[in-house]
C-alpha cells in the first residue's frame, strides 16, 4: 500500500497546519540571522498551495507534488521559495506518472529534493541552511521494512537533530552569511522549518 494522490495531499494539508502553527516561531529564528520574513513567507505558501489543491485535486502524486511545486515558487518568494519550489519539482520529476508511491519511490523523491536544492543553492552540510537538515534525512530515509510512515519519521528524526545541529555554526550561504561569526548561537529557520515539513508528512503517513 502506496501514497495515493489523496494521501500526498493529506500529507500537504499536515504541512500547512504546522506552518501556521510554527509561523511565529519561523518569524523569530529568522528575525535572529535574516529579515524576519521566513514564518509569513512559507505560511502564505502553504495557504496558496491548499486553495489551489482543493480547487482542482490532481490525479497523480506526481502533479500533487509539481502543483506545490509551481505555486511556492509563485507565492513564498525569498531565498527559501525557489528553494522548496525546486524540492517539490525534482520530487515530482522523480516519481513519474505512478498513482501509487512506494516506499522507495519516497525515498528517491527525498533524494531528487535535496539534489534539486544542492544544484540551485550551492550549499554543503555546514553551512547553516535547510541542507542541514534534508541531508541527514535522506540518509535516514531507508525502507527497511518498506513502510513509508516509518522511512519518513526516521527522515524527520534525522532532520531535527540536522536542525539543532546548525545553532553553533556560522552561516555560510544565504542572507544569514551577512552576518558572520554573529550568525552563531541560532538555529537556522529554513533547516527548522524542513525539519517541521518532514514531521508532518510522516505523522499524515503514520496516519494513511
Ligand atoms: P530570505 O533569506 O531571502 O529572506 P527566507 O527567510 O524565506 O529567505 O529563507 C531563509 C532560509 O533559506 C535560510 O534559513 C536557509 O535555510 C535557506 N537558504 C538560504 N540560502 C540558501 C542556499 N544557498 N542553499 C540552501 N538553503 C538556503
Ligand atoms: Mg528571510
Amino acid at each position: 500500500m502506496g501514497c495515493t494522490a489523496a494521501d500526498v495531499v493529506a500529507a500537504l494539508r499536515a504541512a500547512a497546519t504546522v506552518v501556521q502553527e510554527h509561523r511565529d516561531e519561523l518569524v523569530r529564528l529568522d528575525q535572529a540571522i535574516g529579515d524576519a520574513d521566513h514564518g509569513e513567507n512559507l505560511k502564505r505558501g502553504f495557504t496558496a498551495v491548499l486553495s489551489r489543491l482543493d480547487a482542482d485535486p490532481p490525479d497523480t502524486p506526481a502533479k500533487v507534488l509539481k502543483l506545490v511545486a509551481t505555486t511556492l515558487i509563485s507565492t513564498v518568494g525569498g531565498a527559501a521559495g525557489p528553494l522548496y519550489g525546486t524540492a517539490f519539482l525534482r520530487a515530482s520529476a522523480a516519481v513519474g506518472d505512478a498513482t501509487e508511491l512506494d516506499c522507495p519511490a519516497v525515498a528517491r523523491a527525498l533524494q531528487a529534493a535535496l539534489d534539486g536544492v544542492v544544484a540551485r543553492g550551492k550549499a554543503v552540510v555546514g553551512d547553516k541552511t535547510m541542507v542541514d537538515a534534508l541531508t541527514p534525512a535522506v540518509t535516514a530515509a531507508a525502507c527497511a521494512d518498506g513502510s513509508v510512515a516509518a522511512a519518513l519519521s526516521a527522515a524527520a528524526d534525522a532532520a531535527a537533530e540536522g536542525a539543532s545541529s546548525t545553532v553553533p555554526m556560522v552561516a555560510r550561504k544565504g542572507r544569514a552569511s551577512y552576518l558572520g561569526e554573529r550568525s552563531a548561537g541560532h538555529m537556522d529557520p529554513g533547516a527548522r522549518s524542513t525539519a517541521l515539513l518532514l514531521r508532518a508528512f510522516a505523522d499524515a503517513a503514520a496516519e494513511a
